[in-house]
């Protein structure tokens, strides 16, 4: 390798289409044969990993971005990006979009010129109104939040992430508070069911949003509901439970008229 007396042999193992084997450590048990239920840390992989071996666990992207650094140096790659978030991400674009696939860009991109720039504009050609950032359990940013830079720092600082780059984009016609419950649905079949805040967390949260969106707008659904996001952010084992409230508050903050709530002043300001 490179010049040097390592070697390596490389296997793919193919995973088993659970959402949850993208954890490290639900991919750990499901690469051992067993059902991938996320493990308990610490220890940490890097410890206790494969077979009870010290393993390193990259994601896809980290590897992608190795071949051309070794190719041009750390200082080239280093000078993509902006703040902490060097490098380029590979964003995919994909939803009610005209040209969806991926665009390679630098960090620092917005999401205004991936969706007109890249995107072309919504495939329906309505305006688009809210785009989902970082997978399924990503935020749903609304287009006052369009021209905030994405990097990791920028994106946390307004409680969004950018995760592996995946934009989900809607049109006007869209109903947020139907996409927060499908989230909450989501989580309920993809949790694996170790811990009690994403297992029950999920199915009762489908149910409050299916209340609420049948009319019951009292205080106290609405309180409930975010109670219960509040639990799971705090009380998950892992990122399944803990981020599947991200698309549900974001929602019910940028989009309540689509709860059957008032807007904001600063909404009605906008
Ligand atoms: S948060 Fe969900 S997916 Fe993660 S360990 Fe708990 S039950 Fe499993």
């Amino acid at each position: 390798m490179l010049g040097t007396s390592h070697a390596f042999d490389l296997y793919v193992a193919k995973g088993a289409g659970s959402y949850v084997c993208g954890e490290e450590t639900a991919l750990l048990e499901s690469l051992e044969g067993k059902r991938g239920i996320v493990r308990a840390k610490p220890p940490m992989p890097a410890l206790t990993g494969l077979y009870g071996k010290p393993t390193v666990i990259n994601n896809v992207i980290t590897l992608a971005t190795v071949p051309v650094i070794f190719a041009k140096g750390a200082a080239f790659y280093r000078d993509f990006g902006m703040g902490r978030s060097h490098g380029t991400l590979p964003f995919q674009i994909a939803g009610n979009v005209k040209q969806g696939g991926l665009a390679e860009l630098a960090f620092g991109v917005t999401l205004r010129e991936l969706v007109y720039e890249y995107g072309g504009g919504t495939a329906s050609g309505r305006p688009a109104r809210a785009v989902q950032v970082g997978g399924p359990l990503g935020t749903y940013l609304p287009e006052s939040q369009w021209d905030i830079p994405l990097d990791y720092e920028a994106y946390a600082k307004v409680g969004a992430v950018v995760g592996h780059g995946g934009l989900v984009i809607h049109d006007d016609t869209s109903n947020l508070a139907e996409l927060a419950q499908y989230a909450m649905h989501f989580c309920a079949i993809e949790s694996c069911g170790k811990c009690t805040p994403c297992r029950i967390g999920s199915t009762r949260g489908e149910e409050v949003i299916a209340k609420i969106r049948e009319g019951d707008t009292s205080v106290r659904q609405i309180t409930l509901l975010r109670e219960l996001c509040d639990t799971m952010v705090a009380g998950s084992l892992c990122a399944m439970g803990g981020m599947t409230p991200f698309p549900v508050i974001s929602a019910l903050d940028h989009f309540p008229k689509d709860f059957g709530l008032p807007r904001t002043p600063a909404q009605k300001a906008a």
